[in-house]
């Protein structure tokens, strides 16, 4: 079984663009995109866990109930999409966290960093994340690129702790659950959804998830709100690696998903421990 994680986010949330654009409050647009995702998965009998970024259900408390009566999950991303190494975070998050406990009536148990900036300088996260009842953590990939990656952490799900982010800790209490990687040309590399689902070829990704459920671990797979639903993501000036990064093949994220859940089982988080 594989598990497939939302990260619900609006279109000035992702990191690329965030940069591009003032502080000021933005108007929402990709939240309107939900009722599609929700359609998508019902069509495909399929649960995910939504990591939304908390503002959202600041300007949009619509939001939690559409996830859970659907019977999907809802996790973090942090209130703002605030990338978890940045400077002097720590003391924001333990606010953040507790903002949405009160947001979600208690019931997020998970979390995804953004950028997946998790990392020693950002590694005291998973300590909060224990000492606020949290079950697991899904911000690893083991592999190296420009923007993140833990290359040596382990693929299959493992107990992380703040003193160690590769692998199984005996005293661990939170589950990481590491993003799908494959291995490409020789080289290790993500394949886990987002710009890797646009970019590499759909057999790359087909394969990679076929040679993980062989070894009897989950793929742990990602995909955007705005990839599902680019016909709500405004599109803004970006440098060209920028823009290519954000904006390639954004029209084809959406059926090259359907066609994974199509050929593939995924499930949210919370019913993957359950079994
Ligand atoms: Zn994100």
């Amino acid at each position: 079984m594989n598990i497939l994680g939302i990260d619900f986010e609006d279109w000035f949330h992702p990191e690329l663009i965030q940069k591009y654009i003032s502080n000021e409050k933005h108007e929402p647009k990709v939240v309107n995109g939900i009722g599609k995702i929700l359609e998508l998965l019902r069509k495909h009998e399929t649960q995910a866990t939504f990591f939304v970024v908390g503002e959202l259900l600041e300007s949009n408390p619509e939001l939690l109930d559409l996830i859970l009566e659907n019977d999907h999950e809802i996790a973090f991303h942090t209130m703002k999409h605030t990338r978890i190494d940045s400077p002097n975070f720590k003391e924001q998050f333990e606010n953040e966290i507790l903002i949405f406990k009160k947001l979600t009536n208690n019931k997020s148990k998970g979390f995804r960093a953004p950028s997946f900036s998790l990392n020693q300088s950002s590694s005291w996260l998973i300590d909060v994340l224990e000492k606020n009842d949290y079950l697991y953590d899904s911000s690893v990939v083991p592999a190296k690129t420009n923007m993140y990656g833990i290359p040596n952490a382990d693929k299959k799900p493992y107990k992380i702790t703040s003193k160690c982010l590769e692998n199984n800790s005996t005293n661990g209490k939170i589950i990481e659950f590491p993003l799908l990687v494959t291995k490409f040309l020789g080289k290790k590399l993500p394949a886990g959804g987002g710009f890797y689902l646009r970019t590499l070829p759909t057999r790359i990704i087909e394969n990679a998830i076929k040679s993980y459920e062989k070894n009897d671990i989950p793929g742990v797979f990602y995909i955007h709100s705005w990839e599902l639903t680019p016909e709500f993501m405004p599109k803004i000036e970006l440098s060209k690696k920028d823009s290519f990064i954000t904006y390639h093949n954004l029209d084809k994220a959406f059926d090259r998903m359907e066609k994974l859940l199509e050929k593939f089982e995924f499930t949210s988080f919370k019913k993957y421990l359950k079994n």
